[in-house]
């Protein structure tokens, strides 16, 4: 089927109604984690296949937080979707007001190879809970797992409800001149820049998921010990690729030298392996290649061996690095990961804030004006106080970037407002009609105007 075929499909299938009916969502959602859970083996295969990723890792990084996201929005399906009555203006009094909310229309959802499952399943379910037909393009970069998405849902559900098409940038730019009501995107800044010129076409509305630097800043008044154990587990996890891991730690002076030993310590502890199923490789030779050349051989701490035949790179701590050096140009997105001290936080805070703004942020300091301080003057997505990562794993709180990090966000209730719209609804009786408002106009009634709604 041609991509414009599929879309007229899915248009007339939306169009039929069908997906406005809440329990005709939620048999959806039940299907697809049916149909996940009965394909566990297959997808832990696939995703071991194109990086040596663990069932431990696949998991409890992505099966499970598709699983927690299905069951959310079953449960929550019927309050999220909901009539929303808001208060009425004078003005309008006896009418009501409320909101209805109603899905977009033909959805189309790009993901990222780094958590293939979740990156694009977990916008799947946002989609398909708020009513929508979805297109699901999943990263070439990540063959088995984009093959085994396909495979799985173009057999269990209707092209015109949801389907996956498999390609790369030729196959994802000729989707891109198709009409869609929604398009959301998980990838880098760069490609974000080249789908949000390809929606401005059609005025359609876009989430970008992007990238940028985030930075870990350590103060000199923290549980040293644990904030190195929290560091290293979100750093390495995925061996650094995850969009929100830690890029850099900013570390107060003094405290410089004793965080690097327990960084250096927690990172042997953690015995990094592809056989402890705690490790995994990097995506391909064009992404080590990447990341040997920003191993500067004079500035390893810890770690700097790599292993091109299976692509393995070690844990990697750099110092002596500075803001002008090539590892700091761009988000790493591999397991280095650079120590930088600063010996005046206001001169970090600015070293931060001259650069683009970061995905997330993470503040490890016990000093409550000091984490204010910074909450207060940096922009970032999201992050966390005293922790690394873990944000993501609250559906409560929207995940999304600021700036060229990205523009919207989802997750939990977010995800159900990214791919809905909003309507407001003014409803009045026919029995009252104050004709204030018509003409003729006179004195009197402006007056009476200034009574009732003037300031
Ligand atoms: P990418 O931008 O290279 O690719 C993402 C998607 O865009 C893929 O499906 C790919 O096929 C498509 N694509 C690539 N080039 C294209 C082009 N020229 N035209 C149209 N489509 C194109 O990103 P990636 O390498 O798959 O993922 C890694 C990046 O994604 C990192 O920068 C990471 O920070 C970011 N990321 C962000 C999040 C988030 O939630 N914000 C999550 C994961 C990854």
């Amino acid at each position: 089927m041609s991509y414009s075929e599929i879309i007229r499909k899915q248009n007339d299938f939306f169009n039929s109604n069908q997906t406005k009916d809440i329990g005709f969502r939620i048999e959806q959602l039940r299907k697809l984690k049916a149909l996940l859970k009965s394909s566990e083996s297959v997808l832990y295969e696939a995703i071991y296949a194109d990086f040596k990723k663990s069932e431990f890792d696949t998991y409890s990084t992505e099966l499970n937080i598709i699983y927690q996201d299905i069951e959310e929005s079953i449960k929550k399906l019927p309050k999220w979707s909901r009539r929303k009555k808001v208060r009425t203006n004078l003005v309008n009094l006896p009418g009501r007001s409320y909101i209805i909310s109603e899905p977009l229309g033909v959805c189309l959802v790009i993901g990222a190879w780094n958590y293939p499952y979740q990156l694009t399943l977990s916008p799947l379910v946002a989609a398909i809970a708020s009513g929508n037909t979805v297109v699901l393009k999943p990263s070439e970069v990540s063959p088995a797992t984009s093959a085994v998405l396909a495979r799985l849902i173009n057999a269990s559900f209707p092209p015109e409800l949801m389907v996956v098409v498999e390609g790369g940038i030729l196959e994802t730019t000729a989707l891109l001149d198709q009409k869609f009501d929604k398009i959301f995107f998980t990838g880098s800044s760069r490609v974000g820049k080249i789908v949000y010129r390809a929606a401005a076409k059609n005025l359609t509305p876009v989430t970008l998921e992007l990238s940028g630097k985030s930075p870990a800043i350590v103060t000199s008044n923290s549980n040293l010990k644990e904030v190195a154990k929290r560091i290293v587990w979100a750093k390495f996890l995925n061996s650094g690729q995850t969009c929100i891991a830690p890029d850099y730690v900013l570390v107060a002076e003094s405290v410089r030298e004793e965080l690097l030993l327990l960084l250096k310590s927690q990172i042997i502890k953690n015995n990094y392996s592809f056989e402890n199923g705690n490790y995994v490789q990097i995506i391909n030779e064009s992404n080590f290649n990447r990341l040997r050349c920003l191993i500067d051989a004079n500035r390893i701490y810890h770690g700097g061996e790599t292993d091109l035949q299976n692509r393995y790179i070690a844990p990697t701590l750099l110092t002596g690095v500075s803001f002008d050096d090539q590892v700091m140009e761009s988000e790493i997105f591999g397991p280095i990961l650079p120590v930088i001290s600063y010996s005046d936080l206001n001169d970090a805070i600015g070293k931060i804030k001259s650069g683009s703004k970061p995905l997330a942020c993470y503040i490890f300091a016990n000093d409550k004006t000091i984490r204010n301080k910074l909450l207060n003057e940096i922009s970032f997505g999201g992050g966390a106080v005293n922790d690394a990562l873990m944000h993501f794993t609250n559906s409560n709180l929207p995940f999304g970037g600021v700036g060229s990090s990205g523009i919207g966000n989802y997750h939990g209730e977010a995800g159900f407002k990214t791919f809905s719209h909003f309507k407001s609804i003014l409803n009045k009786p026919f029995w009252l009609e104050p004709n204030l408002k018509y003409p003729p106009y006179s004195n009197r009634k402006l007056a009476w105007i200034k009574r009732l709604i003037g300031k």
